[in-house]
């Protein structure tokens, strides 16, 4: 951030609105917003970290959040009825979540339980997704997950039914799948624009897992080429990757695990070691600044526009406006169904 006289004016406007609103108001701020922001937030995390806060915060009247559309839409799912959740710019969206699309969900679910059978499938969703996934998740005995506890989601799931569909991203639930044992022969991708997802009956009878072909723009840029040039410039680092990255990047790392996981990691580490990271560029650079006795690079420069779509001006913007503008509103059918997928994964 520039320390122009209107960025100060700006923080200085803001952090007297958070006087005067005092426990009123909460500040939500995801790990990939620039640090200006984080740095003003009263909580910052992981989307999973950040709902529960929204959840369990009763004397909070006002609920800022400092992400992108699905996570204020969550945290407005889990709000009680005083309070109001806003959002600095409501075009703060996700690629992800948009590649899941309700009535290709829908129809995808449709010609699936027609040929397996119902009950034998059970819904998972990762939180970067729509609200109306998460209700059909609801409705259908589902959960949602995050990265931090796919595990542990899919565990949950297999205990309720013998198969799982996992929207929207692929790689977050091959990943996990993996990681868990599943035989590469028993995940198959579902594919929205082909019939039956681009799979035979047979296929879809036989598989465990069906993955929706759904990726993050952010963390599938990284590649195994990225990882071998950086071991060769730097042969003592150690490399950490999220979820989100090819099975194939994920594999070749020394960790993965979640945005917390990252944050933790690098704490952990030795002074003096050199940790290569691949995720979303904006939380590496905090972390460079806040661990200036560890080495700390990016697998490759990897910015979300969307998170970078929050700044000083659309915080103060929706501070002045506070319970006024920008409010996420969640119909209530659909949040009736989403806050059973959500209380499931927060029970979890
Ligand atoms: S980093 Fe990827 S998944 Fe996260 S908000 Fe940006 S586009 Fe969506």
């Amino acid at each position: 951030m520039e320390n122009t006289e209107d960025n100060k004016s700006m923080i200085d406007k803001i952090q007297k609105i958070k006087q005067e609103l005092g426990n009123k108001l909460v500040i939500l701020t995801h790990h990939y917003q620039r640090k200006e922001i984080v740095d003003l937030g009263d909580h910052k995390g992981d989307s999973f970290g950040l709902s529960q806060k929204a959840a369990s915060d009763e004397n909070a009247q006002y609920i800022v959040f400092c992400g992108v559309h699905f996570m204020a839409e969550s945290a407005a799912i889990l709000a009680k009825s005083h309070q109001t959740v806003q959002i600095p710019d409501l075009d703060a969206g996700c690629w992800m979540a948009d590649m899941a699309d309700a009535y290709l969900v829908e129809k995808a679910w449709n010609d699936v339980t027609a040929i397996v059978g119902q009950n034998r499938v059970t819904p998972l969703v990762y939180m970067n997704s729509d609200a109306y996934i998460k209700a059909h998740c609801g409705k259908n005995q589902g959960a949602v997950c995050t990265s931090s506890n796919a595990p542990k989601a899919f565990e949950w799931a297999f205990k309720q039914r013998e198969k799982i569909f996992f929207f929207p991203d692929e790689h977050l639930g091959r990943n996990t799948g993996n990681h868990l044992g599943i035989p590469e022969n028993e995940m198959i991708v579902w594919d929205p624009e082909k019939p039956l997802g681009g799979n035979t009956e047979q296929d879809i009878k036989q598989a465990k897992v069906f993955l929706w072909k759904g990726y993050c723009l952010v963390h599938t840029r990284f590649t195994t080429d990225d990882m071998d040039d950086m071991r060769k410039n730097f042969p003592d680092a150690k490399i950490v990757v999220h979820p989100e990255c090819t099975q194939e990047v994920v594999k070749s790392s020394d960790a993965v695990g979640s945005t917390s996981f990252i944050v933790k990691y690098v704490a952990d580490a030795p002074a003096g070691a050199t940790i290569i990271i691949g995720t979303e560029i904006n939380l590496i650079k905090r972390l460079v600044f806040e661990y200036p006795d560890k080495k700390i690079l990016p697998l490759k420069d990897s910015l979300c526009p969307n998170m970078y779509k929050i700044n000083l001006k659309n915080l103060l913007e929706c501070l002045e406006n506070i319970g006024k503008t920008n409010i996420i509103t969640i119909e209530e059918s659909i949040k009736k169904d989403a806050v059973i997928a959500l209380e499931n994964m927060l029970n979890l």
